[in-house]
């Protein structure tokens, strides 16, 4: 579904991205993992386009990203704080990006519904983004992303503002919501535990490199070097 070859990206001398390749089955949730500074939202940003490289090239369902226009990238895209639209109710907020594909209101309407049902927010709908808890918000955020029916759901550490308790939950309720949805996501996260509890197959990056991909099974077993082992090894 997503296939990046040869990535490389540089700020300046220093490489963000160095040879970065790794193919992202359809419908599989893969993490992004590893430190601070390692290149993740880098590669996601990449992913949707949203970042130049100098060069190597990202293909999406068949289509080299930086030729698609960005309207046409099918790409669900949430950040760690979330940019809602404050003026707008919850509703309104997920509706947004039917409304602006000028959808009737009628298939508006159900499909608001229907995700607002699926993250659990179907009682919050006139709601004010500043009413929300951090949790709830992020939950908004994914049914914005998801309501336009993306090709791929791209997350950038969606939960790591909020507190350790919310997070599991939400983590559990991401893989349920996968389970269902089966779109095919690139979860960016610097937390051993989330990737291992979420992920079916995992990309540690370091110094914007792929060290290792793999099930989680796989890495956590047969870490292909000392970096995928001791950083592993830090879960609590
Ligand atoms: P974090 O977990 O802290 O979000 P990350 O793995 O997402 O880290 P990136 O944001 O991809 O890391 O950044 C990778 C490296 O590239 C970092 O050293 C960062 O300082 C650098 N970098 C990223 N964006 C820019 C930019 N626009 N200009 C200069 N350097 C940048
Ligand atoms: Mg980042």
């Amino acid at each position: 579904e997503i296939s990046v070859s040869g990535a490389n990206k540089r700020f300046g001398d220093f490489a963000a991205l160095d040879d970065v390749s790794i193919d992202i089955p359809k419908g599989s949730l893969t993490a992004l993992l590893g430190p601070s500074g390692s290149g993740k939202s880098t590669l996601l940003r990449s992913i949707a386009g949203l970042e130049q490289l100098d060069s190597g090239s990202v293909v999406i369902a068949g289509k080299d990203v930086t030729t698609v226009t960005p309207q046409k990238r099918d790409i669900g895209f949430v950040f760690q704080h979330y940019a809602a639209f404050k003026h707008l109710t919850v509703r309104k907020n997920v509706a947004f990006g039917l409304e602006i594909r000028k959808k009737s209101k009628k298939e508006i309407d159900d499909k608001v519904d229907e995700l607002l049902e699926i993250v659990g927010l179907s009682g919050f709908q006139s709601r004010y983004p500043s009413q929300l808890s951090g949790g709830q918000r992020q939950r908004m955020a994914l049914a914005r992303a998801l309501a336009v029916d993306p090709q791929v759901l791209l997350l950038d550490e969606p939960f790591g503002a909020l507190d350790a308790r919310v997070r599991a939950d939400l983590r559990t309720w991401l893989r349920r919501l996968h389970d269902d949805v089966h779109v095919t996501t690139v979860l960016v996260t610097h937390d051993q535990q989330e990737a291992l509890d979420v992920a079916d197959r995992i990309a540690v990056l370091n110094k914007g490199r792929i060290e290792q991909i793999g099930e989680p099974r796989d890495l956590y077993d047969r870490p292909a070097n000392n970096f995928v082992m001791s950083f592993l090894g830090e879960v609590s």
